[in-house]
This record gives structure tokens, C-alpha cells and sequence, in this order.
């Protein structure tokens, strides 16, 4: 039989720092209330297991870069008729779709909670395990535009391909100047069911051509992206604008 006082040690050796920290304060309440040895382990296996699933989810929201504090919870339903909270609750609660490399496209007018939606959906998928990353996609090109400058848009687009959910905000944001070299659609290319995007748009997909060199490649990107994808279209007005009018009428 090993000796107990060796239990720090092989504790240390397995990488189990949980169990490091618990056993000698959890074995105290196994005797005091008389539980079995094969409950103890078990409760002590369950400790490490939670952490380290709280620790990843932490470590996953941090890389994410998600904009805070828009969750479900905080999103006011009743005011967009246009968008089924069953739908995003799916969507929210089962990965499967990114899992199956799909995308979710959110249309609609400024400030009527694109953003807020992506932003939420992800931050429940990310408790669920998937990686994602939010980036506005000027912010993106931009980025791409310099590694292909410096022969390494390649090696961009596979360090992308290594997260399976990236959200693009405000893609109509993109000038036509911007994309001359047509990362966009490549990075659109590439990720073409090997992993997922969510998009947020404030132009109909009969507008993209503004976002990309010519009309050709405007469509062989739509064609790519609503192959497998969900479509969201959020026709009210602009919640931000409505909150403004509310707090204005109050005051007046
Ligand atoms: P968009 O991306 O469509 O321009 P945002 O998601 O940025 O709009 O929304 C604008 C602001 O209004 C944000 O602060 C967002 O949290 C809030 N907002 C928008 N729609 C709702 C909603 N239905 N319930 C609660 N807050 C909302
Ligand atoms: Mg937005």
C-alpha cells in the first residue's frame, strides 16, 4: 500500500493541482461524514473535472475578444418581433452547427442588435467548448491585406482555420478600395465548410458588390457563405434609437 504522505507528490506528478489543493480538507469531511473511499475519489475527480472546465472556458472567453456585457439574458426580445428567440436559443445551446462548419448571417439596420446576438449566441457556444474569436472585419482585412504583403497570407488563414467560430462584424464596412487584393474572399473561401462564421450585415446581399473587387466575386462568396448557413433578418428599427427617443419623452 502506498503511503499517504507520498499523495502531494503523485498528486503533482499527474498535473491534478484541484486534487493537490482539496484532498487533505476533503478527507476530513469524508470521515466526519462517513463516506465510502470510492465517494471520496469521486468527489475529488469531480472538483479537478469542474475546474479545469471553468479555467478553459475563461481561458477561451479571453481569447474570443468579445464586446461585454451582451447576453440573452440582457437582450429584450419582445422589442424584435423579426427575430424568434427559439431560434437563437438553438443556436445558442446546441454547437452542432459549427461542429458542421455552417454559418449564421445576421442582417439589419444599425443599432437593432446584430452585434449583441453574435456576441451572445458566442458567449454561450464558448461554455459549451467551442473557440471563437470576434473581429470587426475592418479590422481583419486590414490585418490580412499586411500579411499578404508579407507573403504570409497562408499562414494567417491557417492560424484562423485553427478556431472553428469566427464572428465577422459589420462586414458592409469594408470599402471596395480596401479589398483590391480580395483577402476577404479568400478568407470566405477557405473557411467554406471546414468551419464557421457569423457575419453581421447592414446591406441586403444585393449590395455586397460594394464590399468586393467585382460583381463576380461578390457572388461567389454569397454562394459559399449561404450554402450551409442560417439567416437571421431583423427588419424593426434601431433599438438604440428607440432607447433614445424613450429616455428623450421622459425628460421632455
Ligand atoms: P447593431 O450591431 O445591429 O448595430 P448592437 O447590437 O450594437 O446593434 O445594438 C446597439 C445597442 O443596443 C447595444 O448596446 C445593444 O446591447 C442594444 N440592443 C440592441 N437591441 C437590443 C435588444 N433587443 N435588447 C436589449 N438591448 C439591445
Ligand atoms: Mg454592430
Amino acid at each position: 500500500m502506498a503511503k499517504i504522505e507520498t499523495l502531494p507528490l503523485l498528486l503533482k506528478q499527474l498535473s491534478l493541482p484541484t486534487m493537490l489543493q482539496q484532498w487533505d480538507h476533503l478527507e476530513s469531511k469524508a470521515q466526519e461524514e462517513q463516506w465510502r473511499p470510492g465517494e471520496y475519489l469521486a468527489t475529488l475527480c469531480e472538483l479537478e473535472v469542474n475546474r479545469r472546465y471553468q479555467k478553459r472556458v475563461m481561458r477561451h472567453t479571453h481569447e474570443a475578444k468579445l464586446p461585454s456585457g451582451k447576453s440573452l439574458a440582457t437582450f429584450d426580445f419582445a422589442t424584435v418581433k423579426s427575430v424568434k428567440k427559439s431560434q437563437i436559443v438553438a443556436l445558442s445551446e446546441n454547437a452542432g452547427w459549427v461542429k458542421q462548419a455552417n454559418n449564421l448571417i445576421i442582417f439589419g439596420p444599425s443599432g437593432v442588435g446584430k452585434t449583441h446576438l453574435a456576441t451572445a449566441i458566442t458567449t454561450n457556444l464558448i461554455s459549451l467548448g467551442v473557440r471563437a474569436l470576434f473581429t470587426s472585419t475592418t479590422a481583419l482585412v486590414q490585418k490580412l491585406q499586411e500579411a499578404r504583403r508579407l507573403y504570409k497570407l497562408p499562414e494567417a488563414l491557417a492560424k484562423l482555420a485553427r478556431i472553428p467560430l469566427l464572428i465577422l462584424d459589420d462586414i458592409g464596412y469594408v470599402k471596395k478600395t480596401e479589398q483590391e487584393t480580395s483577402v476577404l474572399f479568400e478568407l470566405i473561401a477557405d473557411r467554406y465548410e471546414n468551419n464557421s462564421l457569423i457575419i453581421t450585415a447592414n446591406q441586403p446581399f444585393g449590395e455586397w458588390d460594394s464590399i468586393f473587387p467585382d460583381n463576380m466575386m461578390a457572388v461567389a462568396a454569397i454562394d459559399r457563405l449561404i450554402h450551409h448557413a442560417t439567416i437571421i433578418n431583423i427588419t424593426e428599427q434601431s433599438y438604440r434609437k428607440a432607447q433614445s427617443n424613450k429616455s428623450q419623452l421622459i425628460k421632455g
